[in-house]
């Protein structure tokens, strides 16, 4: 809007000056006067065909001035002269309003593209490729957001960590691919088991997967990990070397925190007790949920189970 506003005062500006020049005939005030709006149309107009009419107008009115103009005092090669140059300057300023608003369009499509263009590579950023889930990036982000969220709130904040169980020995038993697909089905369990708006499940690497639980206490979360398992579990993936019933399973370590101190080292011992609560239930078997152990850290409060 600025930038119209500069440029129409420069047209006026220019106009005007042509206008002080041709006063010397009640017609020649006339055209200066056209000219000048063939020039403000120009700089602002949204439309090429009202810079044509208009210029296409405007010529007309000079060409048959021409013939009519009441010659006084001024010698007629002058007046002609003018005209003339009247009549070039519309027809020119009028191409130029046209080509200047050819470009404003080019460049507000470019802009329009290169918004959509930020908005998938952001998508893309924090997306995971094989499994749609949120990546890596995507959950450190939203984690730091939400610590600080639950802070604010005094609110219980939960993390689940998910690890499938012998993976290894699946994609030795059925190749890599399988493997792949396999993780994509239980990507898909786990989103589609927490349905609340600030759940927030994603792929934290390999073959583990986190999911984040906002107003959410220990109790909550352990329920809602447990109610994962279980729906992994029925859907019985042939995994032979799983001494767990011969289907492919997960371990999901639990932890929950009330935040009382801003920055990284409390959201880094939330992460290293759900972590810790993961070890446990591997080594206390596999296909099972365990949850961190209740005690007071940086991070804030544990609730008790
Ligand atoms: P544990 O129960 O102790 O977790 O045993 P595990 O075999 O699952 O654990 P380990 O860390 O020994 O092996 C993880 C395996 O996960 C190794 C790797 O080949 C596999 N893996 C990691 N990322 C991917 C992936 O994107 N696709 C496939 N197909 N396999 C993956
Ligand atoms: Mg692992
Ligand atoms: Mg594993």
């Amino acid at each position: 809007m600025k930038k119209k506003t500069a440029n129409l005062t420069v047209c006026l500006l220019l106009a005007i000056g042509i206008f002080m020049a041709d006063t010397s005939t009640p017609l020649g005030i006339a055209v200066g006067a056209l000219y000048i709006l063939v020039v403000a149309l120009s700089a602002v107009a949204d439309s090429a065909v009202n810079i044509v009419a208009l210029s296409l107008f405007c010529s007309g009115l000079l060409v048959s001035g021409l013939f009519l103009s009441p010659i006084s005092a001024v010698p007629q090669s002058l007046v002609i002269a003018n005209r003339c140059i009247f009549f070039i300057l519309i027809l020119l300023t009028g191409a130029l309003g046209i080509y200047g608003q050819r470009m404003r369009q080019t460049l507000q499509a470019r802009d329009a593209e290169l918004v959509v263009a930020n908005a998938k590579l952001e998508l893309l950023a924090l997306n995971d490729g094989l499994t749609g889930l949120n990546n890596r990036r995507g959950f450190d982000e939203r984690l730091d957001a939400e610590w600080n969220r639950a802070m604010r709130d005094g609110a219980a904040l939960s993390l689940i960590i998910i690890d499938v169980d012998l993976f290894k020995k699946y994609n030795d038993s059925f190749g890599h691919q399988a493997g792949d697909t396999c993780l994509v089905k239980i990507a898909q369990a786990i989103q589609l088991g927490f349905r609340r708006p600030g759940d927030f499940p994603a792929r934290y690497g390999g073959e583990e997967f986190v999911v984040l639980l906002p107003e959410t206490d220990l109790q909550g979360a352990w329920a809602r990990a447990e109610a994962i398992r279980r729906k992994v579990e029925s859907l019985e993936i042939a995994h032979p070397a799983n001494p767990n019933g011969a289907f492919v399973t997960i371990s999901l370590g639990v932890a929950s925190a009330i935040p009382r101190a801003n920055g990284h080292r409390g959201v880094a011992k939330l992460i290293e007790a759900a972590d810790k609560a993961l070890y446990d239930a591997k080594e206390a078997g596999r296909n099972r949920v365990a949850q961190a152990s209740t005690d007071r850290g940086e991070c804030g409060e544990q609730p008790s189970p």
